[in-house]
């Protein structure tokens, strides 16, 4: 009898909510809230400033830009990934020539390298925080480089390339997805798991280094990533190039049906891949056949140029992508099938 009471007074307090708070009240809502464009410029600004002098790999700068985003993760109490805690480090090698630059993270070619005497070798670190889900063994990683090109100081005006594009934008994007997934104070039925790649620049290698130590390839449900979403093509600005793995339909139907309920402001370009292997840290994903979901807003003068500045960013655009992710991001966790 007292929970019929209980259950007519929850219903007449349902009916006198206004329908906005009583959507509040679905964790995916919940979630989708949490999701502000001041923490968008936040991340990106902070990232992007000439004090990180570009975050290169295995550089102070670098190495402040992760600091910085484990710091966010410990406060949300995403928990770190590794017994060890938030950061799987690596070493990279590359032997110096003016003529050549190529960085390696596999032991023997390592080893080789050392071996021809001329070479620089840097400490890098990927970052990676979990929220458990009810199945402990099947997973969704959601992912952004966060390291860019650094200083060259014998750049004339302005050598300090801030990356506020490529890739603190993708940054922010994970980061507030890992706010929104914890936000949603539900237990998501896969384990989830955010990854902040180092070393991207170099060569992918810090998602190159995850994926060769990581053995539960099979296991992984999506790779989500982001490389440059917070500008756009000059003619073109709303523009969202969305690569995913053909064999997944569904992730091409989950933004058709979302970009028609919430009206976003980019224009989403619809492109199935059969194996998207190229252009980003989802290349190592891809070849190990895990599906992929790829957001991408294109190039623009500013590419790879210091002059890919924090102000230049597009924050609408920025907020209106990681909300529509983050929804994509919660169906990957949580639907029993795609
Ligand atoms: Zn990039």
């Amino acid at each position: 009898m007292k929970k019929l009471f209980q259950s007519i007074l929850l219903f007449s307090f349902a009916l006198l909510l206004p329908m906005g708070a009583a959507a509040q009240k679905k964790p995916v809502e919940r979630g989708y809230n949490a999701i502000i464009i001041e923490q968008s410029k936040n991340y990106v600004e902070f990232l992007a400033d000439d004090l990180l002098q570009g975050r290169d790999a295995g550089k102070p700068g670098g190495y402040i830009a992760a600091r910085y985003i484990v710091s966010l993760l410990r406060e949300w109490g995403v928990q770190p990934f590794f017994e060890s805690g938030y950061y799987q480090p690596f070493e990279a090698a590359n032997v110096v020539t003016p003529m050549r630059n190529s960085w390696e993270i596999n032991p023997d070619s390592i080893a080789c390298i050392k071996a021809e005497g001329f070479f620089q070798t840097r400490r890098m670190n990927n970052i990676l925080a979990v929220i458990p889900g009810e199945l402990t063994d099947e997973y969704v990683i959601i992912g952004a480089h966060y390291d860019h090109l650094g200083l060259q100081s014998d750049v004339y005006v302005d050598g300090l390339y801030n990356g506020a594009d490529d890739n603190a934008s993708g940054v922010s994007a994970v980061l507030q997805i890992a706010k929104a997934m914890v936000a949603t104070g539900k237990r998501p039925l896969r384990t989830v798991i955010f990854a902040f790649w180092d070393g991207e620049e170099k060569g992918l290698l810090g998602s190159k280094h995850f994926v060769n130590n990581w053995d539960n390839h099979s296991r992984i449900k999506a790779y989500m990533n982001f490389d440059m979403v917070g500008r756009g093509p000059v003619e073109k600005p709303r523009y969202l190039k969305y690569f995913y793995t053909e064999a997944h339909p569904a992730f091409g139907e989950w933004l058709r049906e979302d970009c028609k309920e919430r009206g976003f402001i980019f224009e989403p370009d619809y492109i199935a891949w059969d194996r998207p292997i190229g252009g980003s840290d989802n290349g190592p994903f891809a070849r190990v056949d895990v599906p992929i979901v790829w957001y991408h807003t294109e190039g623009h003068p500013d590419y790879h140029r210091p002059s890919d500045s924090a102000d230049k960013i597009d924050y609408p655009k920025l907020l209106d992508i990681t909300r529509a992710a983050y929804l994509c991001a919660w169906r990957m966790a949580n639907e029993k099938e795609y």
